[in-house]
């Protein structure tokens, strides 16, 4: 089969469910499967593509229209301009999150000491640590193999020495009681109502449950979050939680029960998506 062949059989495979976006995937799929760039699969349409090659092509394009993200098959996702290792352990990582790390860095001064709550792949953390001279974290995830996979991004982008990854439970009573401080306190926690989980794409079911249930009203980790943060935050220091679309006013009236003022900001798709506490 030549590749141009091939290329048409991915695309067959995709269309039922990947429709507009099947073509360009099929293209990027053969790519991945004959570890070629686009450019240079351009070149090869008209040569013999291997049987091996034309194997991986179908069975990644048969992962692919079940859903599962292309990042989990390529382990790989890019955020911030950084190349995350990723795998079925963690959420992909999300355009929509960069305006959360933005907002962190635009805070930070060189040295700053940040903690990352339900940090996942790492990629909100890391990207701050990235930006800001000297900024040290600690991370923090219920789940073993999101702080794995956290563990192998800080081992990757260089930066195992400012990075702590810390396996604890939000909900556990001595969570953040140990006196510790923080500039900043970002957190893009499970936020999604548990009703809403059941109609969610096929996609985003392929993602870990645990890293988007919020609870029956999606807010439960914002409200403990709220209890706990506060005193672990230095003068001046800020939350920083990315919400969803819909949750502005509910997070600004959790805040306020609390005494903390709240202000919110959108994502470049004009969805509100960050919001900064402060006491
Ligand atoms: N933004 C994610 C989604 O749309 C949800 C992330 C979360 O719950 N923290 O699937």
């Amino acid at each position: 089969m030549k590749y141009f062949e091939l290329v048409k059989k991915i695309k067959d495979i995709l269309l039922p469910t990947g429709g507009e976006y099947a073509g360009s995937e099929a293209e990027k799929i053969t790519g991945i499967a004959s570890e070629t760039d686009s450019a240079r699969l351009f070149m090869m349409m008209r040569e013999e593509a291997p049987d091996d090659v034309c194997r991986r092509a179908v069975d990644i394009a048969r992962a692919r229209s079940e859903g599962k993200p292309l990042e989990y098959i390529t382990k790989s996702a890019c955020f911030f301009g950084l190349d995350f290792y990723v795998d079925e352990r963690v959420l992909v990582p999300r355009a929509d999150t960069e305006v959360i790390v933005e907002k962190a860095i635009e805070a930070c001064r060189s040295g700053a000491k940040i903690a990352d709550i339900c940090c996942g792949s790492g990629c909100i953390g890391l990207s701050v640590l990235k930006n800001v001279d000297g900024a040290t974290a600690d991370m923090f995830d219920i789940s073993e193999g999101a702080c794995e996979v956290s563990l192998e991004n800080t081992r990757r982008l260089g930066l195992s020495e400012r990075a702590n990854i810390l396996r604890q439970d939000v909900f556990s009573s001595d969570f953040l009681s140990g006196g510790e401080k923080y500039d900043i306190i970002i957190s893009n926690p499970p936020y999604i109502r548990t009703e809403v989980i059941k109609g969610l794409s096929a996609e985003v079911k392929n993602e870990p449950h645990i890293a988007l249930d919020g609870g029956d009203d999606g807010l439960a980790f914002y409200r403990r979050l709220l209890d706990v943060c506060p005193k672990a935050l230095s003068d001046g220091g800020a939350i920083m939680f990315e919400i969803g679309y819909d949750q502005a006013a509910d997070v600004t009236s959790e805040a306020a029960k609390r005494g903390l003022g709240c202000e919110i900001f959108r994502d470049y798709g004009g969805n509100d998506r960050c919001a900064i506490i402060k006491k």
